[in-house]
C-alpha cells in the first residue's frame, strides 16, 4: 500500500548531511515509492520550485538554505532476479542503504561489490558519481537503472552503456536534475576473482590463501582499511574524498616527476591520475584548522567540519587549497561533492 507523501515545511537537513551544515529545506517530503515520487515532482512544478533528490546527503554541500522542495528519497526494494548459474541479479530501490547492501550481496555468497563497502548513501545516488574505491567501480557490475525522466515524465531503464560512466562520473551528473534513479540493477557473481591488488588490501590480506576467502571477508578487510584511514562522519562530519583525483597528460606527469620524484599518482597508458591528497599534502593543508573546519590530519583528501562550519566555511576553505595547487602545481582540482542551496 502506498501512502500519501507528507509535505513539510522548513525542514532542517544538518542531520541529513554527512557534513552535518545547519542548512533548511523551505519545503521537504520522504518518498517510498515511483508514485509518491511523481507526486512530489508534480507538488514542486505546480509551485514553480526547484526539486533536490535527497539521498543519504553524503556527497553534497549546502552553501545555504535549500529554497525548494527536498525530496528524501526512501524506495526500498531488495531482490535476486534472474539466477543463473553462478550469476545473479541483485534489484535494489533506491532509497536502500549502499553498504547494507554489499553486506546483503557478500552474505548471499555473491561477488562484485565488495570493495564498495562502507561507502555511506543510497543506492539511488551510487550511479551518479560512479562509485568506485580499492580498484572497483559501480559500473563494473551495473547492469541498469530505472529512473523518471522529467524532461516528459516517463519511467525509462537506462542500461550501463547509456550511463556513461567514467570516474566519478556519469550522465548524470551531465544531465543534472534530469533523470531520478528509482531502481538500480547489479549483476554478480560466485564465482568471479576478488580484486585485491589495491596496496592496502594487498597489505591486508598478505599471507592468506585467496581461495579461502569469501565476499563478506573482503568486504570486512575493506572496512578495516577504510575505518584506519577516513574519519566518520558519525565523529567527525565529513563528505569523504572533497576532490577528484586530476587527470593529466602522460607529458606533464612526466614532466611534474622531473620536479618532485616522489609525486604519487597512477600513469596509465595515455594519461595520469595525480593523487590529489598528495597534491594537497604537498601545499601544507593537511591537519589545518581554522575554528570551524579545516582539513583531515591523516587524509588530505578530505574537509572536516570541526564545529558548526556553515557550507560557506567549508567551500573557502576548498577555494583556498584549490588556489594553492593551481599556483605551485598548474593543476586545477575539480569538486567531487556537489554545492546545492544558498
Ligand atoms: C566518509 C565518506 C566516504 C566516502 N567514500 C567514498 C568512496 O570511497 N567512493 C566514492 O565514490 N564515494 C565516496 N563517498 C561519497 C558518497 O558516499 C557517494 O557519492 C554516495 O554515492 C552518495 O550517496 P548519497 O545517497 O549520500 O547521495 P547524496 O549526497 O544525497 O546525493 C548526491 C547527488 O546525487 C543525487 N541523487 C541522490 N539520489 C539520487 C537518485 N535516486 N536519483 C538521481 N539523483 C540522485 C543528489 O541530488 C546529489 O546531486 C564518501 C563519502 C563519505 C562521507
Amino acid at each position: 500500500m502506498n501512502s500519501e507523501p507528507q509535505f513539510r515545511e522548513n525542514v532542517f537537513l544538518g542531520d541529513l548531511n554527512s557534513l552535518g551544515i545547519a542548512a533548511r529545506a523551505r519545503y521537504f517530503v520522504s518518498v517510498t515509492s515511483v508514485e509518491a515520487l511523481q507526486q512530489a515532482l508534480d507538488w514542486a512544478s505546480a509551485r514553480a520550485v526547484e526539486p533536490l533528490i535527497l539521498g543519504g546527503g553524503s556527497n553534497l554541500v549546502f552553501a545555504g538554505d535549500f529554497p525548494g522542495l527536498v525530496i528524501r528519497m526512501a524506495i526500498s526494494r531488495r531482490c535476486w532476479e534472474r539466477i543463473d548459474g553462478d550469476e545473479a541479479t541483485l534489484v535494489l530501490g533506491a532509497g536502500e542503504n549502499w553498504h547494507d547492501s554489499v553486506l546483503y550481496a557478500a552474505s548471499a555468497g555473491y561477488r562484485g561489490i565488495e570493495n564498495l563497502a562502507l561507502i555511506p548513501g543510497t543506492v539511488g545516488a551510487a550511479p551518479v558519481q560512479n562509485i568506485g574505491a580499492y580498484g572497483t567501480e559501480l559500473r563494473d557490475t551495473l547492469v541498469d537503472v530505472s529512473a523518471l525522466d522529467r524532461h516528459n515524465g516517463h519511467e525509462i531503464t537506462l542500461t550501463n552503456s547509456l550511463c556513461h560512466f567514467s570516474y566519478r562520473d556519469s550522465v548524470f551528473k551531465h544531465e543534472p536534475g534530469r533523470y531520478v534513479i528509482t531502481t538500480v540493477r547489479l549483476r554478480l557473481s560466485r564465482s568471479r576473482p576478488f580484486s585485491l591488488d589495491y596496496r592496502d588490501l594487498a597489505e591486508y590480506f598478505e599471507g592468506q590463501d585467496v581461495h579461502d576467502l569469501t565476499p563478506l571477508d573482503v568486504a570486512r578487510g575493506v572496512m578495516s582499511v577504510r575505518r584506519r584511514k577516513l574519519p566518520d562522519p558519525a565523529q567527525l562530519p565529513n563528505a569523504g574524498s572533497f576532490f577528484k583525483n586530476p587527470v593529466v597528460p602522460l607529458e606533464t606527469w612526466r614532466t611534474l616527476q622531473k620536479s618532485y620524484p616522489d609525486i604519487a599518482g597512477y600513469p596509465g597508458d595515455d594519461n595520469a591520475k595525480v593523487a590529489a591528497a598528495w597534491l594537497i599534502d604537498q601545499c601544507g593543508w593537511k591537519g589545518y584548522r581554522n575554528g570551524k573546519v579545516g582539513v583531515h590530519n591523516r587524509q588530505a583528501l578530505v574537509l572536516v567540519n570541526h564545529s558548526n562550519g556553515s557550507g560557506q566555511d567549508v567551500l573557502a576553505l576548498a577555494d583556498r587549497i584549490r588556489n594553492d595547487v593551481q599556483a605551485r602545481f598548474g593543476i586545477a582540482l575539480e569538486m567531487e561533492p556537489g554545492v546545492v542551496g544558498g
